[in-house]
């Protein structure tokens, strides 16, 4: 029958290209796949399966989880925190095996969302968070929507149970975190909040668009029988579609253990995934019944933990920002304090509920903790110290403009009400003036304080008026460093449209929305005239950003705006649309692999580079592969690639071939 056998295919070749980093297929081909299961589905609803690749986002909203209890507990296991501690747990358990010496299985302990998945016949039939360890939460729904998560496995085996990490990517969670900035919304404090948050959100179709990814540990039930070693364990679940992490190794001795851990250090920033230590297992499953279990902890595992980024310091102060669209950020002022290699001297406190519910307090003693690549938050109150007396109370009033600050029903924070507010003025001076704006190089915030002060410039358009007499009496300005500014602007006056569109702040419309939209309208006009309806249309323009680019050019203070910009010579240039790959691109169709180092490019530009160019980037050498970009220090790739006599190109090749 021709479903199950395009189930069949679907499955394997999902497993080559997740678990394996190794496609036979392009990605359209397996698109051209599922399409057809799809159709087939589309006209006999009967066929439709559980474990159909159509189902995966098929959940409907939840108001709560049920809970399922665990069929053996997920336990969590002892801490270790380093070395000593570590020869301290070895030397414990050697002495319950009366000396034995085990085999150990090391692995990165991810930070994300531990979690089980249950497959019976071979087909994924729910999933449950940790929860308390005995009893967790029915998050299926969710869960199917994570793409490197298989509906299906190779083989229908009669029942299953794997344990592992659900986590989000360091990029996705910074790119996430980009965009969120961008549009002036709260950012995740870091990727294992998100990614747990993601699981547990009330509406699968929501969860689906985040990029979650998940690392399987543990072969927990098995009714054809566990292996009786862990890394056999591994390799079952692997060969039935499930991603293990490719950093997983075995050690026979404890100085081998240590020399991972020093490895994993060393590699620690450059995965693209959080690491917080490592796990160390007991490979044999006879010795770790043996080994047996505390009250708390089994004695044959633990978790050796990297010391965390973070440190204690005391707060002087708590500042109250305004920000360019009027919102109210409170920012704790820091005693400076040295953490993960930079000097800590403020720290967010995201919003007020936030302050209430840590409580913090001007001389507080507080816990930092930097997280991914943004700005430290402050994690909670050391309650040894002597407490600050007064409680933190939220402004109700602009702290610049001493206008009314309101709180909308459903949101987290204050906006000041003040369209004319200094601080909102400059932050928006600022923003349009920015590297992803309209590039002013020289207007940064000393500038646009004295500017705004002086009430030479109170917006945007304000800036082109500017004279070099004025400019030039200005405090540390100079003749030269006025005329430099006036030409500054000057040149900013033909940047592309996306540039200007960004520069203007309006609500929601990152870089990306703002290429896309000036790709798609010839002009600030054309743009000015489009409904919300042909807005939307556009891959990057959800209905909250149309509506809030529909109500940026019905304000007629907005149109004022503009006319004065045009009016001030503002040309902004049309953005073309992407061009079509070219026919005779040396990489159209192909499948390229790029390896080792090239110099004065990225590994990611490189690839990057390719795919504009039309070809498809696989992560590891195989038949399928058509050419491999070697750079300097190649390694086991470019060796496969000569195995497999695959055309190579080195450094200075494939630059002149882009
Ligand atoms: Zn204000």
């Amino acid at each position: 029958m021709r479903a199950a056998e395009l189930r069949e295919r679907i499955a394997r070749h999902r497993k080559l290209y997740y678990v394996d980093n190794d496609p036979e297929i392009s990605d359209s081909e397996y698109d051209a796949l599922e399409r057809e299961l799809l159709a087939i589905e589309r006209s006999h609803p009967e066929l439709i399966a559980a474990d159909s690749p159509t189902m995966r986002v098929g959940g409907e909203p939840a108001d709560g989880f049920a809970t399922f209890a665990h069929s053996t507990p997920l336990l969590s296991l002892d801490n270790a925190y380093g070395e000593q501690e570590l020869r301290d747990w070895e030397a414990r358990l050697r002495r319950t095996l009366e000396d034995e010496q085990p085999t150990y299985a090391v692995e990165p302990k991810v930070d994300g969302l531990s979690i089980s998945l249950h497959y019976r016949d071979g087909v994924l039939e729910r999933a449950v968070t940790r929860g308390d360890g005995r009893v967790g939460e029915d998050v299926t729904g969710n869960v199917r929507t994570i793409r490197s998560i298989p509906l299906r496995l190779i083989e229908s085996v009669r029942y299953l149970e794997v344990r592992g990490e659900v986590f989000l990517a360091r990029s996705a969670f910074e790119e996430l975190n980009r965009r969120r900035a961008e549009t002036n919304e709260s950012l995740y404090a870091n990727p294992r909040n998100a990614a747990a948050g993601f699981v547990r959100l009330k509406d699968p179709r929501v969860t689906a668009k985040r990029p979650l990814d998940c690392f399987f540990y543990e072969l927990a039930a098995d009714e054809d029988g566990l292996p009786e070693r862990h890394v056999a364990g591994l390799d079952r679940i692997r060969d039935l579609g499930l991603k293990t992490n490719p950093l997983n190794d075995k050690c026979e001795s404890l100085d081998e253990i240590l020399a991972y851990v020093e490895h994993l250090r060393e590699l620690r920033d450059s995965l693209d995934y959080e690491i917080d230590g490592v796990v160390v297992k007991v490979d044999e499953l006879a010795v770790r019944r043996e080994a047996g279990a505390t009250s708390k902890f089994p004695r044959w595992a633990v978790a050796l933990k990297y010391p965390a980024q973070q440190a204690t310091t005391r707060v002087s102060e708590i500042r109250v920002q305004v920000g360019r669209t009027g919102k109210l950020t409170p920012v704790a002022e820091l005693e400076p304090v040295a953490l993960a290699g930079t000097t800590v001297s403020r720290a967010t406190l995201h919003n007020e509920d936030e302050v209430e519910r840590k409580d913090v307090r001007v001389g507080d003693t507080v816990l930092i903790e930097k997280a991914g690549e943004i700005i430290p938050q402050v994690v909670k109150v050391v309650e040894t110290k002597p407490r600050g007396k007064r409680r933190f109370e939220m402004p109700t009033r602009c702290p610049v403009c001493d206008s009314a600050a309101d709180r909308e029903e459903g949101e987290v924070a204050r906006y000041c009400t003040n369209v004319a507010c200094p601080a909102q003025q400059r932050e928006k001076l600022l923003h349009f003036a920015s590297r992803g704006g309209m590039d002013v190089q020289g207007l940064g915030e000393a500038l646009v304080e004295q500017l705004t002060a002086k009430e030479l410039v109170r917006d945007v358009a304000d800036l082109y008026g500017l004279e070099l007499d004025s400019l030039s009496e200005l405090e540390r300005m100079g003749v030269k460093s006025a005329e430099n500014l006036l030409a500054q602007l000057e040149e900013s006056k033909t940047r592309p449209l996306n540039r200007l569109l960004f520069g203007l702040g309006v609500r929601h419309v990152g870089d990306r929305a703002a290429q896309q939209l000036a790709q798609s309208f010839a002009s600030l006009d054309a743009l000015a005239e489009a409904e919300a309806e042909a807005l939307e249309e556009l891959d990057e323009i959800g209905p909250k950003t149309a509506a809030a680019v529909r109500l940026f050019f019905d304000q007629p203070a907005n149109r004022e705006l503009i006319r004065r910009l045009v009016e001030a010579g503002l040309r902004p240039q049309p953005v073309e649309p992407p061009a079509p790959v070219a026919e005779d691109s040396p990489f159209a169709g192909k499948t390229v692999v790029v390896t080792g180092t090239l110099p004065g490019r990225s590994r990611a530009e490189a690839k990057k580079l390719v795919e504009a160019l039309g070809g498809r980037v696989a992560g590891s050498v195989s038949k399928k592969t058509d050419l491999v970009v070697a750079g300097e220090a190649a390694g086991s790739k470019l060796d496969k690639a000569r195995e497999l006599g695959i055309r190579v190109v080195d450094a200075d090749e494939f630059e002149s071939l882009v």
